[in-house]
């Protein structure tokens, strides 16, 4: 994990018009990074700048949501929800939503992919309206957990038509991948009830992991990650979009940190396969290695939390 695996990772010196910065809106942006897709193998290499005010990475050119469709595969991971791992994640995000949650109000999961995390909230927190919502192609709506569970497929629009003022809005691992983040948290906060809650995980970008690991940092997740925000440049963008009571900690998340590890021997890329002994050795040493991410201050996978002002 020394330094030198930055080494063969490519600088490439920004343009002369360089685009504001998604997260904060600044337009001081320093040297990209060019980084190969570590997971999946892509030929696609994605362009990351840096905003030299907040220390967000971001793309550039930003891909379209139809150059963003094709850069996930028919195996990609959150499809799948097999595991330990995931269930004890879901365990302890169905009881971060508890404590946060106004009573009563409707829980929105935005980017719910087929709404298994949804249908096993339903059943921690009954009495609880959930709704779901997954970027596809052909609008489609589907009830779950005997109507507990409402999915909406489609574009945006398709759900903020039918959408409900929620009290909870929760993105997990999906902020970063919002070709425009500012456009699409904005509309969501408009969903949100006075005093409601807009919540998530996602990875930081001033983060120790980044430092040590470079352009095999899981955190980039190329080329399908557009925005990676830092810890302030998330509490900037939360804030511009209408948020209040901006919160940040440190994540359970053991996976990323394996996903690091596992790009180490990549020269130019590669794959990872999340399943076998080998995933499991990595997950392994990934929760060895989790005290020292925590300890450090600078956490690879962050808790958000923000409220939208009461009245
Ligand atoms: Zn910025």
């Amino acid at each position: 994990m020394e330094l030198s695996v930055q080494s063969d990772s490519e600088s490439v010196a920004a343009s002369q018009a360089q685009p504001a910065c998604p997260a904060c809106g600044g337009s001081s942006i320093s040297e990209g990074l060019l980084v190969p897709d570590q997971e999946y193998g892509l030929t696609y290499r994605a362009r990351y700048l840096h905003c030299a005010a907040c220390g967000s990475l971001f793309q550039e050119p930003m891909p379209s949501l139809q150059e963003l469709a094709g850069f996930y595969p028919a195996d990609y991971h959150s499809m799948t929800h097999a595991g330990l791992l995931s269930s004890i994640r879901n365990r302890i995000r169905v009881s971060r939503l508890e404590k946060l949650a106004p009573k009563q109000a409707a829980i929105l999961d935005y980017g719910c992919g087929d709404g298994a995390f949804l249908v096993d909230a339903a059943r921690h927190m009954p009495s609880r309206q959930f709704w779901g919502f997954e970027i596809a192609e052909r609008p489609e709506t589907a009830h779950l957990a005997n109507g507990a569970v409402t999915v909406v497929k489609g574009a945006l629009p398709d759900l903020l038509a039918v959408l409900p003022q929620c009290g909870l809005i929760t993105l997990n691992h999906v902020i970063e991948h919002l070709p425009d983040p500012l456009a699409t948290v904005s509309a969501l906060v408009r969903k949100l009830a006075p005093g409601g809650v807009l919540e998530g995980q996602t990875p930081a970008a001033d983060s120790l992991e980044r430092f040590v690991f470079g352009a095999r940092w899981s955190g980039y997740h190329a080329p399908r990650h557009t925005v990676v925000f830092s810890r302030s440049g998330l509490s900037r963008l939360l804030e511009r979009c209408g948020l209040t009571a901006i919160a940040t900690q440190g994540a359970f998340n053991p996976a990323g940190l394996a996903v690091s590890l596992a790009s180490l021997p990549h020269r130019q890329g590669g794959r990872i396969r999340r399943g076998g002994f080998k995933w499991i050795a990595f997950l392994g040493a990934a929760s060895l290695l989790g005290p020292i991410d925590l300890i450090s201050g600078r956490p690879g996978v962050i808790n958000f939390s923000a409220r939208k002002r009461p009245g």
